[in-house]
């Protein structure tokens, strides 16, 4: 997410201030782009935003959403045919064709990793760890597990907040330097300018969210949102 940088007199700065952003219904029609609207969603995000909500409980709910978020963003992979016997006779099954991937954005990504993990457990995971240089504002890839040899049908980006988008733009592009034919982004809960500055950047990837905020206060945090995805996953509040 945004972070705080520090104006010459040492005082932090907000880096959202007075920055436009777009409204949530000016960016719900965009195209390649997919919330939500499974009420069993709905429901686990309620807990999940809840400020009540422990880092045992918050953990376990990132893992069942990153597993309703794992099955939509996986409707249209590809399938090959696979002939089986079952106890009862032959039969030609189908399996998933090609490997498939997922790049888990450092650290706040790791619960939704383990959540793709479960539904398909064959994937690859590629570790991905992003600082970003406030200076410049180039990403700086502090952790990199992506293998050379690329034999993916598809690679998920995924982090559960979607705030300014800088990360995630970062991420995608390092992706598209591998030469992955298909990559679709994943997270929980996106804000409006994150959302537009990522769909922009890359118009030719799938964005799945969980749900679709109001804002991002000055700091960069999603409005309502739930905190800091990070913290309260691994209790480092
Ligand atoms: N990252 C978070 O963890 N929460 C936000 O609200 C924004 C970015």
């Amino acid at each position: 997410m945004a972070e705080t940088s520090t104006q010459s007199g040492g005082r932090p700065s907000l880096p959202m201030a007075g920055v436009p952003q777009p409204k949530r219904e000016e960016v719900l029609n965009l195209p390649r782009v997919h919330i939500s609207s499974h009420p069993v969603m709905a429901h686990k995000l309620t807990a999940l935003r809840d400020k009540n909500t422990q880092p045992p409980e918050f953990y376990r709910l990132v893992k069942e959403i990153g597993a309703l978020l794992a099955y939509e963003a996986t409707e249209s992979l590809s399938l090959e045919p696979s002939p089986i016997e079952t106890p009862m006779g032959p039969m030609l099954g189908q399996r998933l064709a090609g490997g498939i991937g997922v790049t888990p954005i450092l650290r706040a990504g790791l619960g939704l990793a383990e959540a793709f993990r479960e539904v398909i457990p064959d994937i690859q995971v590629w570790h991905l760890g992003l600082r970003r240089d406030e200076n410049t504002l180039q990403a700086m890839e502090y952790y990199n597990q992506l293998p050379h040899k690329v034999d993916l049908q598809v690679a998920y980006a995924i982090d559960p907040m979607l705030a300014t988008g800088g990360s995630a733009i970062d991420a995608i592009n390092i992706l598209k330097r591998r030469g992955i034919p298909r990559i679709s982004y994943v997270c929980i809960i996106a804000a409006p300018y994150g959302l537009l500055k990522l769909s922009q950047t890359h118009p030719d990837i799938e964005i799945y969210l969980g749900a679709l905020d109001e804002s991002l206060n000055d700091r960069g945090y999603i409005l309502p949102g739930l905190g800091d995805a990070g913290d309260r996953q691994f209790g480092t509040l």
